[in-house]
């Protein structure tokens, strides 16, 4: 196959970008570079099988040649990323959407959208089934990444149902792993970071909110089965597996043996209280559930973060 991807120089993209390869494909990444960067398709370049393409996805996107596939990651995904850049954000989900589902129409590809467990919002019903709808304010300061995933969501149905084109949608469950910035700003990061350099490390609120973990192995696994053998339905994918983020911190202390407190900062506005996947239909229709649990996840996290900082924990 000849895939585009993209968003493909982010964390997500450029491992899904090594897992088409390993397994023979071609592939092109597109990106723009709003929170992606160079070192994680460096790797990559001169590979007879990789092409890339500066450019961004919510203008018109010419790709030369034949696509099976056009996989959109493209989206800037943590907090403080789409809060920073609310209307590019909008614009990608809305925008980049409709062109990069324009593309794999007029290609006659695949489309598979990388959607997320923010389109339920702060959940009502936990865990959460695909066939929850959410709880999401459209108004707040989340909602430029929220509505705009529910529209990328909207429209890509609207191409499959209008126009006939096979599409994807995975929902995305908090994802970590090597390649992430060590200024993401996303928890994982953050805290492994902090705990690397002895700083304090900072839990939003009072640390009972919850998240389910995944490790980037497992997701990029559960989201190329996904694009290979799913159906055109929304798909969670993510670890079922629930935390505290205060169970978190203190897991990353063990792990890091760093003395550096942990201290607490305000909670973001409408932070969900709790999040975990229903991965029931994951199981049964790709056979796929993760096989990393979160203490060895971290565990190779911290190895690379620890690589990266140049620099020993304590
Ligand atoms: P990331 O920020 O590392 O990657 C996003 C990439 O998209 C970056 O390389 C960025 O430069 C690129 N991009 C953004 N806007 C663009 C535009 N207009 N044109 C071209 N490129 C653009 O984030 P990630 O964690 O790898 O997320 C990848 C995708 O997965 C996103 O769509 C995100 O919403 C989704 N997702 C991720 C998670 C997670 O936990 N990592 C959870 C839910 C959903
Ligand atoms: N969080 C935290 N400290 C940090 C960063 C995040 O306590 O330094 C919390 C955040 O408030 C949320 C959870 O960790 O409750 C996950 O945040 P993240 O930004 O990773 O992603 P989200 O799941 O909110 O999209």
């Amino acid at each position: 196959m000849r895939v585009l991807i993209t968003g493909g120089a982010g964390f997500l993209a450029s491992h899904l970008t090594d897992k088409f390869i390993a397994d023979g494909h071609q592939v092109v990444g597109l990106d723009n570079f709003i929170t992606g960067s160079t070192d994680n398709i460096a790797h990559l370049a001169g590979h007879a099988g990789y092409k890339f393409i500066r450019h961004d996805v919510s203008n018109y996107i010419f790709v030369e040649g034949a696509l099976d596939g056009v996989l959109h990651l493209a989206s800037p995904a943590s907090p403080i990323d789409y809060l920073e850049h609310p209307i590019p954000t909008l614009k990608v989900g809305a925008l980049g959407t409709h062109n990069a589902l324009g593309l794999a129409k007029a290609k006659g590809a695949r489309f598979f959208l990388a959607s997320t467990s923010e389109v339920y919002g702060d959940p009502l019903i936990h865990p959460q089934p695909e066939s929850y709808w959410g709880n999401v304010n459209p108004v707040g300061p989340r909602g430029v990444y929220d509505e705009a995933k529910r529209f990328a969501e909207a429209i890509t149905m609207a191409y499959h149902r209008f126009h006939g084109v096979d599409t994807r949608i995975v929902r995305i469950f908090n994802t970590y792993g090597p390649r992430m910035r060590p200024h993401d700003g996303r928890v994982v990061s953050n805290f492994i970071v902090q705990a690397l350099k002895g700083e304090p490390i900072t839990i939003y609120g009072d640390g009972s909110q919850t998240r389910s973990f995944t490790y980037v192995d497992d997701e990029v696994d559960g989201l190329y089965r996904l694009f290979m053998h799913g159906d055109n339905d929304p798909t969670n994918i993510g670890n079922p597996v629930e935390f505290t983020v205060r169970q978190l911190a203190e897991l990353v202390v063990e792990l890091t043996g760093t003395k550096a407190p942990i201290v607490h900062r305000e909670l973001p506005v409408d932070d969900p209280k709790v999040r975990q996947p229903d991965i029931t239909k994951a199981r049964a229709q790709l056979g796929w559930e993760p096989k990393v649990p979160l203490r060895e996840g971290l565990e190779r996290t911290i190895a690379y973060f620890d690589g990266v900082l140049g620099m020993v924990a304590r």
